[in-house]
């Protein structure tokens, strides 16, 4: 049996129609499954009965199970979700002033292994296909009965490493006949895999990228993001500089700052000179606190000098209000596994 989730608008009408239904009939299936969030095809009452049953033995509409919620004092609320193997992946909703936002996951675990981020320290588990990424924005707003107005795919895994189904999933996500949120809407970030880069940026599409930078000069970074020991800032930002020319789209580039490590007002001003000329934003994110790492001093005592100093070089910065801290659900804090202690919390 094939997900529906997992297959895109176009794909899934083909083979409605392949299985001898009218080619009206897909867009009525979509419309229960995307609009009103209905999942039994029993239930769609403009689908004979022939035809529901016809279309579950083909299709299943699996979507993950909520098996855990947290919620956070500022209104955040993460989800433990469990896939139809047994893994376990996270998401976090977000409420904001338009409206409802969810970081999704796009691998269970990650193998980028940054040294500041929680996710990748049991390693990568396995890829999400399109419609377990799909699925976590369904089975949220079914659970909180809210609508998802943006999707950052921000959560657990590197998007770029699991590249098909992501660009599987952001079709489910912006098409009209799918969950219809608008491409302007949707952000994916990446630890920096060039060669995802340069093939999103010759997708040509409206989503946004994201870039975690972190560091200015290869030896520094290598040394948080062993990524960088493969691809290196320059190749980064020529990457960068290559979608911003196909797309022109503004970048964001998300820089985390590390007591003692790379918050320096040098760092600042090095930063500066390196995205000189870029359309480009800088995201400053003073380091969320992961188990078993520790720093020296206060995260976020340098964002003030950090934003001037960007600022008075021209470049566009803003620091990250970060949601959900006390549940463990901010950037870097979310991990594939549900033996944490955060989720034994009573
Ligand atoms: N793999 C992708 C997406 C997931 S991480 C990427 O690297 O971009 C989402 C963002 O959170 C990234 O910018 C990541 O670098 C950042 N992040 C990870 N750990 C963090 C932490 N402890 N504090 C603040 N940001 C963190």
């Amino acid at each position: 049996m094939i997900n529906i989730f997992d297959l895109t608008p176009d794909e899934a009408a083909g083979e409605i129609k392949g299985m001898g239904l009218q080619a009206y009939k897909a867009g009525q299936v979509f419309e229960w499954l995307y609009k009103k969030r209905v999942l039994d095809f029993s239930r769609m009452t403009n689908i004979s009965k022939s035809d529901a049953r016809k279309l579950g033995s083909v299709f299943k509409t699996d979507i993950p199970s909520v098996e855990r919620t947290l919620e956070s004092t500022d209104g955040t609320i993460k989800y433990l979700f469990g896939l139809s193997d047994g893994n376990m992946i996270e998401s976090v909703l977000m409420k904001y002033s338009y409206g409802y936002s969810l970081c999704i996951s796009s691998q269970a675990g990650c193998r980028m292994n940054c040294s500041f981020c929680a996710s990748g320290k049991d390693g990568l588990e396995r890829n999400l296909t399109a419609g377990e990424m799909t699925g976590q924005i369904m089975a949220s707003e079914i659970s909180s009965g809210t609508h998802i107005s943006r999707i950052v795919v921000m959560g657990t895994g590197e998007p770029f490493d699991n590249y098909d189904n992501l660009l599987r999933f952001l079709d489910i996500a912006a098409n009209p006949k799918g969950l219809g949120i608008g491409q302007r809407r949707i952000t994916v970030s990446t630890c920096g895999l060039v060669p995802g880069i340069i093939r999103f940026a010759d997708y040509g599409s409206q989503v946004n990228l994201a870039i975690s930078l972190h560091e200015t000069d290869n030896e520094s970074r290598s040394r948080i993001m062993p990524v960088n020991k493969k691809y290196p800032i320059e190749e980064v930002l020529k990457a960068c500089r290559y979608y911003v020319e196909k797309t022109n789209r503004r970048i964001s580039f998300e820089y985390a700052l590390i007591p003692g490590v790379n918050d320096s007002p040098a760092k600042a001003l090095e930063l500066a000179h390196l995205l000189k000329g870029m359309l480009c934003y800088v995201n400053i994110i003073p380091v969320n606190l992961i188990k078993g790492v520790e720093y020296k001093g206060n995260p976020g005592k340098n964002a003030a000098v950090f934003y001037d100093i960007l600022g008075k070089h021209g470049i566009h910065v803003t620091v990250r209000r970060e949601l959900g801290g006390d549940i463990e659900a901010a950037c870097g804090q979310l991990r594939r596994s549900h033996a944490d202690e955060i989720w034994r919390r009573d």
